[in-house]
């Protein structure tokens, strides 16, 4: 929810859920509103559908190549920096934040975030191409707006996703509609 007008309200990095009411004064008036965008409508009170993330994600966001079990993952070498930035964008908790402080409604970085996760990992890339075709086409019809890159969804992520997901989707969606 929005509190005092800031989604998650005034502590950085951190979710409603985590919120202590010892962030405020005593006697401060806390203002509480639901997140507000076309494609997450009011159910009631602060209660918004939230149904198109879950969309989206049931459109491209996993794999369905048999990458056998744990022991089996461990055998294929993946690179340090790429584990850290794999884990680093899979901390998205798709609480939609960065949808409701959007100017544009976007859900780029949302997107952008379930898309580095898996593209950034080998057992990944199999499908990426026609992942990222499919996650982008569902974002689009779910009614989010367009990317206009003011930054406000970075600023305001509880989990510190980085803008640079959203170049690194751009770039798998270019070379996927190239290439294909
Ligand atoms: S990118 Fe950040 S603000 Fe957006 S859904 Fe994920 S955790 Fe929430």
């Amino acid at each position: 929810m929005f509190i005092n007008g800031r989604p998650h309200g005034p502590v950085k990095g951190t979710t409603t859920c985590q919120l202590h009411m010892r962030s405020f004064k005593d006697g401060d008036t806390i203002v509480v509103e639901p997140w507000r965008a076309k494609a997450f409508p009011v159910v009631k009170d602060l209660v918004v559908d939230r149904s198109a993330f879950d969309r989206v994600i049931a459109s491209g966001g996993f794999i369905s190549v048999n990458a056998g079990n744990a022991q089996d993952a461990n055998n294929i070498p993946i690179p340090k920096p790429d584990a850290d930035k794999a884990f680093d964008v899979a901390a998205c908790i798709g609480c939609g934040a960065c949808v409701a402080t959007c100017k544009n409604s976007s859900a780029m970085l949302f997107v952008s975030a379930k898309v580095s996760q898996l593209a950034l990992l080998p057992q990944g890339r199999v499908e990426a191409t026609a992942r990222v075709k499919e996650m982008v086409a569902q974002m689009d019809k779910e009614g989010f707006g367009n990317c206009s890159n003011t930054g406000a969804c970075e600023i305001e992520c509880p989990k510190g996703i980085s803008l640079e997901s959203i170049a690194r989707m751009n770039r798998e969606f270019y070379v996927a509609n190239i290439t294909e």
